[in-house]
């Protein structure tokens, strides 16, 4: 078996033991996941391909798939993320589409911008997006390559994918020449696992992705697909005050946790970080 980036034949084993299957347990049998010793790409030995829909994956990892779920779940963590990609863009009068949409979170915060918002996913929420207004596909590959857009996002969904090359491809051919693809990916190399090393993995792993990135291998699969890096953000989801915690607790955990650094530390803080580009996850804005 060859690396599906850099075709190297030689890993470590990163992980031999139970893999997290739904938001707290394990799957009974042991697993391997490899890592690349060349390009350091981390994936499972055994991937997934059902777990490619979103909302088979969304009903086991989260509560529920409901859009009322989604919407709730969703909606604070996807305003966050898109009040710091918007400054980065343009969207008057573009056409978007939003792979992986859900329930259409940010598909809602572009529409009066916008000349058209297009969704992708499960065929779950396709009723919902429609009757906000948004076009609605069920599969990225049935959209015809005639058809291209001016700013593609794809966030949280690249590590999910059986073939996240054809993805790319896909994504690529949908764009058009001016066009950007904003993709959000979480970070192997993060801070939380370079402070919590096996016990970051012990929760970090699980059926549901397939691969887990770095930079490194993101640059290498970007050239290998031909799309250029225009901007490199880091984006990191938690504050110092529960990574604190999480070094205590030895992995997640339910409980509150001790403030202490305020707000504007905190803030201050994850600046730092996030131009360190060690945060839990990264952006990338991409052009042809
Ligand atoms: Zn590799």
């Amino acid at each position: 078996m060859n690396c599906i980036i850099c075709n190297k034949k030689s890993y470590n084993v990163v992980w031999n033991g139970k893999l997290r299957n739904s938001s707290n347990t394990f799957t009974k049998s042991n697993e391997k996941i490899f890592q690349c010793k060349n390009c350091e790409l981390v994936f499972l030995e055994k991937k997934r391909k059902n777990l490619e829909d979103s909302s088979v994956a969304r009903k086991i990892f989260n509560k529920d798939n409901s859009i009322k779920e989604f919407i709730k779940f969703h909606k604070p963590r996807e305003k966050k993320k898109i009040d710091k990609i918007k400054r980065f863009l343009d969207i008057k009068e573009k056409s978007i589409l939003e792979s992986n949409c859900g329930a259409g979170v940010i598909l809602d915060i572009f529409k009066k911008d916008a000349k058209l918002t297009t969704g992708v996913d499960s065929k779950h929420y396709k009723k919902y997006l429609l009757s906000k207004g948004h076009k609605f596909y069920c599969d990225i590959y049935s959209i015809s390559s005639d058809q291209k857009f001016d700013i593609i996002f794809s966030l949280s969904e690249l590590e999910h994918k059986y073939n996240p090359i054809t993805f790319l491809k896909k994504l690529k051919n949908l764009l058009n020449r001016k066009g950007r693809i904003i993709l959000r990916i979480p970070n192997y190399s993060n801070i939380y696992k370079l402070l919590a090393g096996k016990y970051f993995n012990k929760f970090d792993f699980r059926t549901s992705h397939n691969f887990y990135f770095s930079r490194k291998n993101l640059h290498l699969i970007f050239k290998k697909v031909g799309l250029k890096v225009r901007k490199e953000m880091g984006y990191h989801e938690y504050e110092l005050n529960h990574l604190l915690k999480y070094l205590k607790m030895r992995g997640r955990f339910r409980s509150n946790y001790e403030i202490i650094f305020n707000k504007s530390e905190e803030i201050y803080i994850n600046k730092n970080i996030e131009d360190s580009l060690m945060s839990t996850s990264l952006i990338y804005f991409l052009e042809k």
